[in-house]
């Protein structure tokens, strides 16, 4: 059983004689592992050793820090198949889905690494200035933001958490990691590479606990230069409201929608349907929530879809057969097989799954869902996909953006004039193109538009958004 404390100044604090949480695997309720949780004290002393971290790292030079940060890397690599059991055990994904999980760790490391090394400024051309002669000079510098906050869901408990430390680190900065509540293990897990790695003392810190009761400390500190959140919408507008003057990245919420167009090819639609509708039972936030399909293949669609999704897997996720694990515990999947339970009393029909099993809730299709209903319009996090026609491309496009959400979204079509058009008028952050929104390449910018959030990840990206850049502007003295 892995019994973590908090990372404060360098040390981990050791759990005996503070209050624990116990954390608890969704498959089987076992205790897997326990977490100190921290108080209002502690997580002032996070902040003073973040703000001591900070000024240590950003007068290391970028070579150095990219040292560590390999380093870091390099022992993510080799602890994966620890990372990925760790995963497994306390969030109930399937070992397979989590071993490619913890397989992008290193990578995202070294990314972060190399593009925190990399931040080239601008040189300024003053002397197109009205009246300025060549007596002046000008430039940009980038300079760490200071100390980061970074608050993470449960659903990527590695991938998430290394997508904000990594770059945070790259960057120069301090980082206070607040990781789910549910998951915090892997966190601690990865922290552990990074001390080992070298990572100088207070640079990265570590406290848990629930977030409705240290989250608005954290969020609201004046010590705080910047906050990095991924969760829902829900607490993001929260944190919107107490943050106060700082730089924010908020990753939230999505129903995201996928287009099959009558031009598509259904069998290509149907097989990464029938993945990104489900993998990690649905819980993540670019899962496909929404298909979209044009009534002249809708039937032929759903007769390629239909048996693709039976054949997924659901069961004990330590088993390499199992290709879906469980929800993130049994109140999630009550939720989610209640969710089903009111949209079929409500006239939609059920193609195939939506029964539960403890946590686990086997992979559903709903058909002729209304595009109003709170089955389309709320993020359902979990396996089920809805079905809506739509009577030609205008009415699909109106129906892909019929939610507050935008963060990703797909269109199935061969025709080019179609892709070009889906493109300009689908509003959401990434489209793809003959694939589902369940596709991410680490580098890529990667966020939301409306309701799904603010600012963007992606390595190069959030390592920008967590730099300052200062313009420099030297005087002569003729
Ligand atoms: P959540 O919002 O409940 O929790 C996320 C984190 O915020 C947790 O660490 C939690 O403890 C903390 N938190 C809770 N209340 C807080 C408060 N008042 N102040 C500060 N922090 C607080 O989300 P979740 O259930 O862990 O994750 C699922 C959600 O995350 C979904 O909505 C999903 O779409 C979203 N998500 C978004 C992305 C993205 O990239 N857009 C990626 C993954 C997950």
């Amino acid at each position: 059983m892995q019994k973590s404390g908090l990372l404060i100044a360098g040390r981990w604090e050791n759990p005996d004689g503070r209050i624990v949480q116990e954390v608890v695997s969704p498959f089987t309720s076992d205790a897997v592992g326990e977490v100190v949780l921290a108080g209002r004290e502690d997580i002032d002393r996070a902040l003073d050793s973040a703000v001591l971290g900070a000024h240590t790292w950003r007068n290391t030079p970028a070579h150095e820090r990219s040292k560590v940060l390999l380093e870091a890397a390099r022992l993510a690599d080799e602890r994966q198949e620890e990372l990925a059991q760790t995963i497994c055990r306390e969030m109930g994904k399937s070992i397979r889905e989590a071993r490619g999980e913890a397989s992008r760790a290193g990578e995202i490391i070294r990314l972060s690494a190399f593009e925190g090394a990399h931040r080239y400024g601008q040189s300024l051309p003053l002397d197109a200035n009205l009246g300025t002669g060549l007596d002046k000079t000008g430039y940009t510098v980038p300079q760490p933001v200071g100390v980061v906050v970074a608050i993470t869901p449960f659903n990527y408990p590695s991938l998430l958490v290394v997508h904000k430390i990594g770059p945070a680190l790259g960057a120069g900065n301090a980082v206070v990691l607040k990781p789910a509540a549910q998951a915090p293990l892997t966190a601690c897990f990865l922290a552990q590479c990074f001390i080992d790695a070298g990572l100088p003392e207070g640079v990265l810190n570590v406290v848990n606990g629930a977030g409705r009761e240290i989250g608005a400390q954290l969020v609201s500190d004046a010590r705080v230069n910047k906050v990095s959140f991924t969760g829902s919408t829900t607490v993001g507008e929260q944190i919107t409201k107490i943050a106060g003057v700082k730089k924010l990245s908020l990753e939230l919420g999505a129903s995201s929608p996928v287009i099959v167009t009558k031009d598509a090819d259904l069998e290509q639609a149907a097989h990464a349907i029938a993945l990104g509708g489900y993998i990690n039972a649905g819980q993540v936030c670019i899962s496909v929530q929404r298909v979209i399909v044009e009534a002249e293949v809708e039937e032929a669609f759903l007769d390629a879809l239909t048996p693709k999704v039976r054949d997924i897997t659901v069961g004990d996720p330590t088993k390499d057969e199992t290709m879906v694990g469980t929800l993130i515990s049994e109140s999630d999947a009550a939720r989610v097989h209640t969710a089903i339970g009111q949209v079929i009393s409500d006239g939609a029909e059920l193609i195939t799954g939506g029964e539960r099993d403890g946590a686990m809730v086997s992979p559903a299709i709903v058909r002729n869902v209304p595009a109003d209903h709170s089955f389309a319009q709320d993020e359902l996090f979990g396996p089920a996909v809805s079905v809506t026609t739509a009577h030609g491309l205008d009415h699909a496009f109106q129906l892909a953006n019929s939610t507050r959400y935008g963060l990703g979204a797909g269109v199935f079509t061969h025709d080019l004039d179609t892709s070009i058009r889906a493109t300009r008028e689908v509003d959401a952050g990434i489209v793809h193109i003959n694939w589902t929104p369940l596709w991410r390449a680490d580098l890529m910018p990667y966020g939301g538009l409306k309701d799904s959030g603010i600012g963007k990840e992606g390595v190069r990206t959030a390592v920008n958004e967590m730099t300052d850049w200062k313009t420099i502007i030297l005087h002569s003295r003729v």
